[in-house]
C-alpha cells in the first residue's frame, strides 16, 4: 500500500504515520510545516509542500503511485475562522479540491478525509448520529462540510470514493509518550491546562459557566488520538473491500463538561491547575457527543481509551517528556 499522508507533521497526521509505519505501509508524508512540526515524522517520509501548489502536487503524483491518501492538512481553529473565513474558504476547500483534481488525473481513487462535529452546529438530539442535520455554526465547519459535499458529487461525476470522519474532541498521546499535542497557539482545553499543570502557563479561561449542563459548562466527547488512527486504517481496508464512500461519526459516546476535564487533569497531574471564569466563545456548541454505532458496525471499530483519565493520563506522560528534554 502507498499512501499519501497529507498533513502528516500535524497532531493526527503524525500519529497515523507512526500507525501506518507499523502497518509496513510505504508513506509520502506532505506538509508546508505551517502547523506541523517536521520532527514529528521520520525525515525520509517528508515532502515539504503546499496544496496550492499545484504543479509541485501533480509531479509528486507523478513521481509516486499512490493507492490512497488521507487528507489531515487542515486550518482548525474555530475562532480565527470567524475572523479570517478567507484563510479557511482558501486552505481547507479550494486547496482540498486541488489534491482531489490531482489524485483523479493521476487515477488516484481512495481519499480518507478528516472531517469534524463542527459540521453539525447545536445538536438537536443526543447523541449525534451521522443523520442529524448539518448546520455548521462557523466558517471552519462550513469548509469542513462543504468539502463533505463535494465529495458525494465527484464520487457521482468522477467515481472517487471517499470516507469522511468526523471527529468529536481528538485528544491523548502516543502511549509510549514519544509523539503529543503541539499547536502554536495552542487553543484546545487539554493541553492548555497541561501547560499550566507544566509550569508553561499561568491559567486557563473557562468559557461560559452558564450553560444548561450539569456545572453549566460545556460538554465534549473526547476521542484518544490511536483510537482515531485505528479508526482511519479500518476505514481504508473498507475502502478496498467495499469500494462505497460513506461518512462516520468518531467519539467515544459519554460527554464530559469542561469542568470535569479540568478537575481530572489535576487528579491526573497533582497540581491545582489555575482556571477563571470567563465569556463563551462564540461558536461553540453546547453538548457535542457523537453517536458512533454505525462506525462500530461498519468498521468493526472499537475505541481502546474509553475512559477520560486514561486519554489525560497520555497527554500528561507527553508533556512530562518535553519538559524533560528541554
Ligand atoms: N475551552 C475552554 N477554555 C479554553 C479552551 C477551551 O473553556 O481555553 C472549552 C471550549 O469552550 C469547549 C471545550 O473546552 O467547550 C473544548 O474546546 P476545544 O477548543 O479543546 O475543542 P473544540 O470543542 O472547540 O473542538
Amino acid at each position: 500500500m502507498k499512501i499519501l499522508v497529507v498533513g502528516g507533521a500535524g497532531y493526527i497526521g503524525s500519529h497515523m504515520v507512526k500507525f501506518l509505519m507499523q502497518q509496513a505501509c510505504n508513506i509520502t508524508v506532505l506538509d508546508n510545516l505551517s502547523t506541523g512540526h517536521a520532527d514529528a515524522v521520520p525525515a525520509a517520509l517528508l515532502h515539504k509542500g503546499d496544496l496550492a501548489d499545484v504543479d509541485s502536487l501533480d509531479a509528486l503524483f507523478t513521481q509516486h503511485q499512490f493507492d490512497a491518501v488521507m487528507h489531515f492538512a487542515s486550518f482548525s481553529l474555530v475562532g480565527e475562522s470567524i475572523t479570517d473565513p478567507a484563510r479557511y474558504y482558501r486552505n481547507n476547500v479550494s486547496n482540498t479540491q486541488n489534491l482531489l483534481d490531482t489524485m483523479i488525473n493521476h487515477g488516484v481513487y481512495q481519499f480518507i478525509f478528516s472531517s469534524s462535529a463542527a459540521i453539525f452546529g447545536e445538536p438537536e438530539y443526543l447523541p449525534i448520529d451521522e443523520e442529524h442535520p448539518k448546520n455548521p455554526l462557523n466558517p471552519y465547519g462550513r469548509s469542513k462540510w462543504m468539502v463533505e459535499q463535494m465529495l458525494e458529487d465527484y464520487d457521482r461525476a468522477y467515481g472517487l470514493k471517499s470516507i469522511s470522519l468526523r471527529y468529536f474532541n481528538a485528544a491523548g498521546a502516543d502511549s509510549d509518550g514519544s509523539l503529543g499535542e503541539r499547536h502554536n497557539p495552542e487553543t484546545h482545553l487539554i493541553p492548555l491546562l497541561l501547560q499550566v499543570a507544566a509550569g508553561q502557563r499561568d491559567n486557563v479561561t473557562i468559557f461560559g459557566h452558564d450553560y444548561q449542563t450539569v456545572d453549566g459548562t460545556c460538554i465534549r466527547d473526547y476521542i484518544h488520538v490511536h483510537d482515531l488512527c485505528v479508526a482511519h486504517w479500518r476505514a481504508l481496508n473498507f475502502l478496498q473491500m467495499h469500494k462505497q464512500s460513506e461518512q462516520f461519526n468518531l467519539g467515544n459516546g459519554s460527554g464530559f463538561s469542561v469542568q470535569q476535564v479540568v478537575d481530572a487533569c489535576r487528579t491526573i497531574s497533582g497540581i491545582e491547575i489555575s482556571t477563571t471564569y470567563g465569556n463563551k466563545r462564540v461558536g461553540d456548541p453546547i453538548s457535542l457527543i457523537a453517536d458512533s454505532k454505525k462506525a462500530k458496525r461498519l468498521l468493526t471499530w472499537q475505541p481502546k481509551y474509553t475512559s477520560l483519565h486514561e486519554i489525560i493520563a497520555h497527554a500528561w506522560c507527553w508533556h512530562q517528556q518535553q519538559l524533560e528534554h528541554k
